[in-house]
């Protein structure tokens, strides 16, 4: 059986200096090495995504966990998606504050919340009813944040996500995001948003996308990926599809 896990640090790496880059590709490196260990135990792909999300939460030069950009108050919000491609269960959350790993928290939303999306305040409370780890705003605000790039209003970040199959032929996507630099409080962006910024489902392909959400939203990109994947296109072709349909 095929195991194969691809991570990905956001659309807007371009945008970072050298050792910036190397910095997020030696994540994304740490991140895919931690969630083939889980594969090739026969681990499932939720818990291989998962895992490799949180790592990538913790790079600091990616727009995820610590290191999201702040919004226009100066203050964090993120969004996170997690999905399971056997069953198509999901959790998603947005415009969270003060937690480390957002996509966790989106997969204990699948697993113990009895919903599948709990936004802002609701958001809190949950994390708090389940005694989620919370963190400091100064915790995920990195002082030198991109401090080498000029930084334009509504720039792209850095979202991170990942997506796996594992040796029982099941696959998973995972997303997570501070969204874009800047943004207005309240703001969500594609990430979250099931179809948009990730999907799953076993019989067609597990997608995570990154660019600007406002763009992204509209096409619903990755379910978009996925049905292009269900008419035999492989995943390259299908995306190409995509573009050329815009
Ligand atoms: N898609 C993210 C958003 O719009 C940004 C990104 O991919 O970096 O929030």
């Amino acid at each position: 059986m095929t195991l194969a896990i691809i991570v990905h640090g956001g659309a807007g790496g371009w945008n970072q200096s050298t050792a910036r880059k190397q910095e997020a590709i030696a994540a994304c490196a740490q991140a895919a090495e931690a969630g083939q260990a889980i594969l090739r135990q026969g681990g499932s792909a939720v818990d291989a995504v998962e895992a490799a999300v949180n790592i990538l939460e913790d790079c600091p030069v990616l727009d995820a966990g610590r290191g999201s950009y702040p919004n226009a108050e100066g203050n964090v919000e993120m969004d996170a998606l997690i999905m399971d491609g056997r069953d198509l269960n999901l959790g998603a959350i947005a415009a969270i504050q003060r937690v480390r790993h957002p996509i966790s928290l989106a997969r204990r939303v699948m697993l113990e919340s009895g919903h599948s999306f709990l936004v802002g305040a609701g958001a809190d409370a949950f994390a708090d009813d389940i005694g989620f780890e919370r963190c400091s705003v100064e915790e995920l605000l990195i002082d030198d944040l991109h401090i080498d790039e000029m930084i334009p209003t509504s720039a792209i970040g850095d979202t991170v996500g990942a997506v796996a199959l594992d040796i029982h032929g099941n696959v998973a996507a995972a997303t997570s995001t501070g969204g874009t630099a800047n943004k207005r409080a309240g703001r969500v962006g594609d990430s979250p948003l099931v179809g948009s910024g990730a999907y799953a489902d076993n019989w067609t392909a597990a997608v995570s996308a990154t660019g600007y959400g406002e763009a992204l939203m509209r096409i619903v990109i990755s379910k978009r990926v996925c049905d292009f994947v269900g008419t035999g296109l492989s995943a390259r072709s299908g995306f190409t599809s995509v573009r050329s349909n815009l």
